[in-house]
């Protein structure tokens, strides 16, 4: 037993709508491993899916998270302690990690550049065999965290609060949206004020958006959203008619033509309905909210061939995404508020409640802090 560090306290789901947290005793660092001491966590949208709706084979407890900040804290004799440019970490180093779960060799990993696609979903059978058995299974809500082969380890800026560095993750898809908007000067629409929403927003704010309009709420979200540059919010619950909400939009752009650019990060399946009907005439529809199930909406097909929309769905992105979003978080971190998008912090103890205040969306996004 190592004696350097304290115990291991981890969270875990139970139960549908259950956590527990837990206390294990710390093993001896194994030697291809790094041990890392977590300064914060991110509640992901995924987390709380998962927590309300475990998957059916769920193995309880089932660890979850994966949005984390930590400092290096011991590195194994055989570890390779490096970050993706090849550079050397050490005790006390703050890093980023992302644990691949692709094979690196099918089609969609090596040729189509989709890993997160992969055909297989697990890493390759080299990294496997070398992932220590003797580690205790816990995910990011935990106040230690392992960095195992095959992970890929990114350096967290000096200057970059962990409070900032922990959007790294939110920021690699919002990112994604900013590949659909071509050019600076377009009217972009964000349907949703969550994390995704106000990072997308973020992002059309750095792309030189002309306009940019906010469908979301509560007031709260929106009024955050307008501290980042919004032109325009309409709040959900004040104009709750659809119909009435596609009007606006379309009166806000040019010639009521509708927005050059769309981003779908409400993960309400009517706005996807909405979305189609405001945007313009061969306009980029993008679709980053329904990360997961949450029902029907009935559309006409034909509005997609009419007007030459072009759809674009994310489920995840480039791994490389992160060295992007720490930069530019570092960067802009003067210029925009990313300070108080982390709008609550909880301890170990009350996982429960931090999965409620992002499920209910009392948090703009809510972390744990161990
Ligand atoms: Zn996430
Ligand atoms: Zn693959």
């Amino acid at each position: 037993v190592n004696e350097l560090v304290e115990d291991i306290k981890a969270s875990f789901v139970v139960a549908p709508r259950k956590t527990e947290t837990r206390v294990l005793k710390m093993p001896q660092t194994p030697r291809n491993a790094i041990l890392t001491k977590i300064e914060i966590t991110g509640v992901c949208g995924t987390d709380v899916h998962i927590w309300k709706n475990p998957p059916p084979n769920a193995k309880f407890p089932l660890p979850i998270g994966h949005e984390w900040i930590s400092v290096i804290e011991e590195i194994g004799e055989e570890a390779e302690p490096y970050d993706v440019w090849g550079h050397r970490l050490q005790v006390g180093d703050r890093i980023a990690y992302r644990r691949p779960w692709h094979c690196g060799d099918c089609l969609y990993c090596s040729f189509l550049k989709v890993p997160w696609l992969c055909a297989r979903s697990r890493p390759s059978r080299k990294e496997t065999a070398a992932k220590p058995m003797s580690l205790p299974r816990i995910g990011a809500y935990a106040n230690y965290s392992y960095v195992l082969p095959g992970d890929l380890i990114f350096k967290v800026p000096e200057s970059l609060p962990s409070e900032i560095a922990v959007l790294a993750d939110p920021l690699g898809t919002a990112l994604y949206t900013r590949e659909c908007m071509d050019r600076a000067g377009l009217v972009v629409a964000i349907q949703g004020s969550g994390p995704i929403g106000l990072l997308s927003l973020f992002c059309a704010k750095l792309g030189g958006a002309w306009k940019t309009i906010v469908i979301g709420g509560p007031e709260s979200r929106l009024k955050l959203c307008e501290e980042f540059g919004a032109d325009h919010t309409i709040n959900i619950f004040e104009v709750a008619d659809p119909q009435e909400r596609i009007e606006i939009v379309k009166s806000l752009t040019p010639e009521n033509q509708g927005p050059d650019v769309v981003v779908e990060a409400a993960g309400v399946p009517i706005a996807f309905y909405e979305g189609l009907e405001m945007i313009r005439k061969a306009g980029v529809y993008v679709e980053v909210g329904h990360f997961t199930p949450r029902g029907k909406i009935e559309i006409d097909p034909r509005t997609i061939l009419r007007k030459n929309i072009t759809i674009r769905g994310f489920t995840a992105y480039p791994w490389q995404n992160f060295v992007y979003s720490l930069r530019i978080l570092d960067r802009y971190q003067r210029q925009y508020p990313l300070d108080k998008m982390v709008s609550h912090r909880f301890s170990l103890d009350d996982v429960q409640k931090a999965l409620e205040a992002a499920e209910q969306g009392i948090a703009m996004k809510a972390a744990m802090v161990p």
